[in-house]
């Protein structure tokens, strides 16, 4: 058994995290198995390196300690850099150009088309990318390229799909296997403009890696499983179950999270509660403070 808790940081750590890490920590530590901390910290514009350090200080306040040294993403950017070109070099990848303010205005302009492809619906990560720049002459391409013009890499997903002996699926710890519908996602972007690789590509990457057979984290990455099941299967990755923990309401029944004024772990301990409480209320077995 080798299980992970694996934070971008991007703020202290809350109670959310404290859920995925602990039901990791957990299962790891009853089969006697590796509980491994990773910190994703890919996104330059959104990680600050305080917030990994304030992260790993609250995990062992509350005694939820972690086997061998922290994997830190931004120090493994060749490692992501060869997976991207192992996949390019199948033609999985292709360079988009596209702005935002592009995208947008091309989907106003095509309206939408019918299954897969479905540009403009809302994906699980926005309006599906219309398919510009997949579609776009060789010649222009390699020109803009050449220009060093900035880009994203997208996967094209009809053309993954089309390496697939089969329909994906994956294994839900309690509820068997469900089925995924990575099309649903259009072609997602594995690298992009302003971070050297998305992600779905890191993470996917990591677990392989570091050999995790059991992922934990909140139901809001549910629906990412379905990319990181055709990533691992695109790249001959192994596969772990999953576990989904739901997530952790308000009293008002919304999502608790920072923006919701929930108190990051800090300060709950600096209100004078115990780890131990801490970790019920993480676990929804006490009322939020
Ligand atoms: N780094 C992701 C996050 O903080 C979680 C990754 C995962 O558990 O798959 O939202």
């Amino acid at each position: 058994m080798v299980t992970r808790f694996a934070p971008s940081p991007t703020g202290y750590l809350h109670l959310g995290h404290v859920r995925s890490a602990l039901q990791g920590w957990r299962a790891a530590r009853r089969a006697g198995g590796r509980f491994l901390l990773r910190i994703e910290d890919i996104d330059p514009a959104r990680c600050r390196p305080e917030y990994r350090a304030a992260i790993e200080e609250d995990l062992r306040a509350l005694g939820l300690d972690w086997d061998g040294p922290v994997r830190v993403q931004s120090g493994h950017l060749a490692e992501y850099r060869r997976a991207l070109d192992l996949l390019a070099g199948r033609g999985l990848l292709y360079p988009c150009f596209c702005t935002r303010a592009e995208i947008a205005r091309e989907i106003a302009r095509s309206g939408t088309a019918p299954h897969p492809a479905r540009p403009g619906e809302a994906g699980p990560e926005g309006p599906v990318y219309p398919g510009t720049c997949r579609r776009l002459d060789p010649a222009e391409r390699a020109r803009r390229l050449a220009a060093g013009e900035p880009h994203a890499l997208r996967l094209d997903m009809a053309a993954a799909l089309a390496t697939l002996d089969g329909p994906l699926s994956y294994e839900e710890q309690g509820r068997g296997r469900l089925r995924c519908d990575p099309a649903r996602f259009g072609d997602v972007v594995l690298a992009r403009k302003d971070a050297p690789a998305s992600y779905h590509l890191c993470v996917t990457h990591d677990d392989a890696l570091q050999g995790v057979t059991l992922v934990t984290r909140g139901e809001d990455l549910r629906a990412a499983t379905d990319i990181h099941r055709l990533l691992q299967m695109l790249m001959g990755w192994p596969e772990p179950r999953y576990a989904h923990h739901p997530l952790l309401l308000g009293p008002d029944g919304k999502r608790l999270a920072k923006r919701d004024g929930a108190k990051p772990v800090r300060e709950l301990l600096r209100d004078g509660l115990s780890p131990g409480a801490i970790l019920a209320l993480a676990e929804g077995t006490a009322p939020p403070a």
